[in-house]
């Protein structure tokens, strides 16, 4: 995989926008089309960043900066209006982002001891105000990007603090493991920025496992509509049913496996739909082991992460997180125990003979060959430069494109 293949990560999963096409009213169907063209616009390519020279090397701890699009679409016009030590400003939608930021940088560096999204101390920059009625946030390897909602249906994207810890996370599995987008190991990496998207709402709100409503992204809907939330780990398939976008399709269990084609309009293969699958074994080992998931769960979750591979699917990410429990807590004490129940209930039994994970293996940030790790910064930088000017290309024939048919 090549640093070209990033693959933009959106908190809004294509079947409830799809659905939302078939509304009665003309207003919710427009801003549900401008988001899914847009969306599909920008797949493959990759949003120009302002320009920092050289932040890919200076080490900054995970610092702060927020852009305001102004309602634009186009990035490098975006406007700075909040840095790291900068006081709160008028603009709640700004602060929240900086906060949002800021739980899930803290999140990583005190319960993991991880220094910002790739543990090099990566700068944390947001747009907030993308575009208009756009329903959607988004991290795109390099940023987080923040639509404001169509204000119908869907607020302002920022106002979710697992929203955001959720689109982080997929820096942090990319980082890390680099999970396929597609099929289990897509599954699987969305089941884990929900997972690490809904402990860092609940260390926010000092909540325990058994205190927390395991809910993701409840604030997203404005108040009038009848959806508790994007997703449930506790009861997946239960967050929605409602006549504007239908029924919560996740499962909670194996037997009820979705398969769908590994197109953007089958979800590549469910990556959102069978998430259902490994977040309720989640919340199920969370609970099983009690107090703050973020300790001994979250931990046992963070290593399996860390030792995992862009090909693991459902049942090597179980088997995982099983020795990793016996390796950080012992063999057969309650945190062993709560693991394999819990995927044993969501219809994965731990594998009789599993290979044990190789110890102290780590890869190299994607897409870099072994051989250059050494140099890996200079050779990331000037790929990011490189990428950076041809999607500044991309983004411009789009905009001539849509002036033409226009
Ligand atoms: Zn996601």
């Amino acid at each position: 995989m090549t640093r070209t293949h990033h693959r933009r990560n959106c908190i809004m999963p294509p079947y409830i926008l799809q659905k939302l096409l078939e509304s009665g009213e003309e207003d919710i169907r427009r801003a549900a089309l401008g988001t899914l063209v847009t969306t599909a616009q920008l797949r493959g390519g990759r949003a120009a960043r302002a320009g920092f020279a050289g932040s890919a090397i200076a080490p900054a701890h995970g610092r702060r900066t927020i852009f305001d699009c102004r309602n634009g679409t186009f990035l490098p016009l975006a406007v700075l209006v909040r840095s790291e030590s900068d006081p709160p400003v008028a603009d709640a939608s700004v602060n929240r982002a900086f906060d949002g930021l800021g739980a899930t940088r803290d999140f990583y560096k005190e319960a993991f001891d991880r220094d910002s999204i790739d543990d090099r101390g990566m700068r944390l920059q947001a747009f907030v105000h993308r575009g208009t009625n756009y329903n959607n946030a988004f991290w795109d390897g390099q940023e987080m990007v923040f639509g404001d909602g169509d204000g119908r249906i869907f607020t302002d994207f920022t106002g979710s603090v697992d929203v955001i810890a959720h689109e982080l996370t997929h820096g942090v599995t990319e980082h890390t493991a680099g999970l396929e987008y597609h099929g289990e190991p897509g599954a699987l990496n969305e089941s884990l920025s929900d997972a690490f998207g809904a402990m860092v709402k609940q260390r926010v709100l000092n909540q325990t496992a058994a205190e927390a409503d395991w809910l993701i992204g409840p604030e997203v809907f404005t108040p009038g509509i009848d959806a508790d939330a994007l997703r449930s780990m506790k009861a997946p398939g239960t967050a929605f049913d409602n006549e504007l976008f239908g029924k919560d399709p996740q499962p909670d269990h194996m037997s009820r496996f979705v398969r769908l084609p590994d197109t953007e309009e089958g979800d590549f293969g469910g990556v959102h739909i069978n998430s259902g699958i490994p977040n309720r074994a989640f919340y199920l080992a969370a609970v099983g082991i009690g107090g703050y998931a973020w300790n001994a769960p979250g931990r046992i979750w963070y290593e399996s992460l860390k030792a995992s591979n862009a090909q693991s699917g459902f049942q090597d990410f179980a088997d995982t997180t099983y020795w990793k429990a016996e390796e950080l807590y012992g063999a057969g004490g309650t945190e062993q125990t709560a693991v394999q129940a819990a995927w044993s209930k969501v219809g994965i039994p731990i594998s009789g003979t599993p290979a044990a994970p190789e110890a102290g293996r780590e890869r190299v940030p994607a897409g870099l060959p072994d051989g250059v790790a050494g140099n890996e910064e200079t050779i990331a930088d000037f790929i990011r430069r490189i990428e950076a000017l041809s999607s500044h290309a991309k983004a411009l024939a789009d905009d001539v494109g849509a002036l033409t048919r226009k």
